[in-house]
């Protein structure tokens, strides 16, 4: 599980973040749901380890893996990532891609993960082709599946769906919380459109211009809307 305290993140003294604070719990789904512009990448970065605290505290499985004072290395937190522009390795076969975290794997653990991963994203016999011969949806489950390949403690997306039509992300969406929850993975996903949040997440945290405003399940977002902006946001009544 991971937990929130307080986190303010900036540049330049410029403070973008504002205090979040909310707890996500094991094998839960959650959501940064907001306008263009109010800090949702700004906060995933920082949970991943790019961007360090102004003020607060990250924690995760009790462990503080970000304080003003303290910042665990990325690659020692534990968490996969799935980015908008999905740049999988162009010179890697896909059982490659998918093995690229498994380094410190024996190799015959490696390849029936890899294996095991494929069939789970739907693409069994892919293993040999390259990145480039696959359509962008299918690009999108082997980057999943390299993200969760070291089974992480936390899978973070920034807009995972952006890039791919209304049909595909109707297919995917489904799809990717069925697979995140067979693992029981914990995961915590970015997106500016109420519709995928309200289809993925359990638990949604809704923001503006660097605060979140409410966190709660879908149901509770939509039909108890905390402050002015959750309710417009959210949209009732058009
Ligand atoms: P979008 O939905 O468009 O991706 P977002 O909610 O992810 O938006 P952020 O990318 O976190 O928003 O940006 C929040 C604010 O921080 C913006 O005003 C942006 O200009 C600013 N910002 C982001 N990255 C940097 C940076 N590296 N240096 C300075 N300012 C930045
Ligand atoms: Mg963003």
């Amino acid at each position: 599980e991971m937990t929130l305290a307080d986190v303010s993140v900036g540049y330049d003294g410029n403070v973008v973040v504002k205090n979040a604070s909310f707890k996500l719990l094991e094998g839960q789904i959650g959501c940064l749901l907001g306008p263009s512009g109010c800090g949702k990448s700004t906060l995933l970065r920082a949970i991943a380890g790019f961007e360090s605290l102004m003020t607060g505290e990250i924690n995760i499985d009790g462990e503080v893996i970000s304080s003003p004072s303290r910042s665990v290395n990325p690659e020692h937190r534990f968490i996969g990532m799935v980015f908008q522009d999905i740049a999988l390795f162009p010179h890697l076969t896909i059982a490659q891609n998918i093995a690229f975290g498994l380094s410190a794997w024996p190799k015959e653990a490696a390849q029936e993960r890899v294996i095991y991963l494929l069939s789970l994203v739907g693409l069994s016999g892919f293993e040999s082709r390259y990145p480039h011969s696959l359509s962008g949806g299918q690009q999108q489950r082997v980057a999943l599946a390299r993200a969760i390949a070291p089974k992480p403690k936390l899978l973070l997306m920034d807009e995972p769906f952006s890039g791919l039509d209304a049909k595909l992300r109707e297919e995917l969406v489904p799809d990717i919380r069925a697979i995140l929850q067979h693992e029981k993975m914990s995961a915590l996903l970015v997106t500016h459109d109420q519709m995928e949040a309200f289809a993925m997440a359990d638990q949604v945290s809704v923001m503006s211009e660097g605060v979140i405003h409410q966190t709660g399940s879908p149901y509770q977002i939509y039909h108890r809307p905390e402050t002015r902006f959750v309710a417009s946001f959210i949209g009732h009544g058009d």
